[in-house]
C-alpha cells in the first residue's frame, strides 16, 4: 500500500462494555457517509452476536460493516477508493491490526478503531493498548456502574466461565467502577444462583 502525505490517521476508541464505543464509532463513520466520502467498516468474524453484515451499538444505532477473520483479510478487503476505515471489537483481532492500522493511516486513510482496553480480569487487553500508543486521537470511554452509577471503567463477567471470549455480551457482563470492580467475583458460583 503506498504512503502518501494527506489526511490520513488513527483514532482510537476504547473503555469497557455499555461505554457508547460502538456507538461513538458509528456516529463518526455515519458523518462522512452523509458526506459520501467513501467508508469501509470492519469487524472481527467471531463476533455475531448480532448481524454479520453490520455492527449494532446496544442503543440499537448500526452501520453495515464486513466481516473479517484476521487483520490480513482486513487489509486485502479495502478498496482502493476507500478514505474511512472503521473497525469495531478490535480487541478482537490479532497483534498484526497494529501494522495494518499504521499501514492504512499512511496511505491516506483516516482510520477509526474500537474495542475494549481491558479483558474481563482487568489486564491489557491487546493489540488496543498498543493501539493507542500509535494514535493520533485516543477516546476513553466510561459507562454508568451497574452497581452504584460511579465511573464504569471495568467489564465485571457475571456469569462463571474462565474462557477469555464469553459473545452474548448483555447479561453476561456488567460496567463496574473501580470499587464495585471483582475480577474473581465471576468465579462464585453462588452468584448465578443468587441474580439469575
Ligand atoms: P459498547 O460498544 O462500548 O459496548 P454501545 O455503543 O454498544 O457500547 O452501547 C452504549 C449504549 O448502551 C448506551 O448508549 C446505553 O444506551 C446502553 N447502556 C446499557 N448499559 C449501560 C451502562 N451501564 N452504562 C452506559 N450505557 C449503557
Ligand atoms: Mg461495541
Ligand atoms: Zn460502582
Amino acid at each position: 500500500m503506498e504512503r502518501r502525505n494527506g489526511p490520513g490517521w488513527l483514532e482510537v476508541i476504547c473503555g469497557p462494555m455499555f461505554s457508547g464505543k460502538s456507538e461513538e464509532l458509528i456516529r463518526r463513520i455515519t458523518r462522512f457517509q452523509i458526506a459520501r466520502i467513501p467508508v469501509q467498516t470492519f469487524k472481527p468474524a467471531l463476533d455475531d452476536r448480532y448481524a454479520t453484515n453490520e455492527v449494532v451499538s446496544h442503543s440499537a444505532l448500526s452501520v453495515a460493516a464486513e466481516s473479517a477473520t484476521d487483520s490480513a483479510q482486513l487489509l486485502e478487503g479495502v478498496r482502493d477508493q476507500t478514505q474511512v476505515v472503521g473497525i469495531d471489537e478490535a480487541q478482537f483481532f490479532d497483534m498484526g491490526l497494529v501494522d495494518v492500522a499504521a499501514q492504512l493511516a499512511g496511505s491516506g486513510r483516516r482510520v477509526i478503531v474500537a474495542g475494549l482496553d481491558l479483558d474481563y480480569l482487568g489486564r491489557p487487553f491487546e493489540p488496543i493498548p498498543t493501539l493507542m500508543t500509535r494514535a493520533e486521537y485516543v477516546t476513553k470511554s466510561l459507562a454508568v456502574c451497574h452497581r452504584c452509577g460511579g465511573a464504569g471503567m471495568f467489564t465485571q463477567r457475571v456469569i462463571d466461565s474462565d474462557e477469555l471470549v464469553v459473545l452474548g455480551a448483555t447479561d453476561s457482563y456488567e460496567a463496574r467502577c473501580r470499587f464495585c470492580y471483582d475480577p474473581g467475583e465471576s468465579h462464585q458460583p453462588s452468584l448465578l444462583s443468587d441474580e439469575g
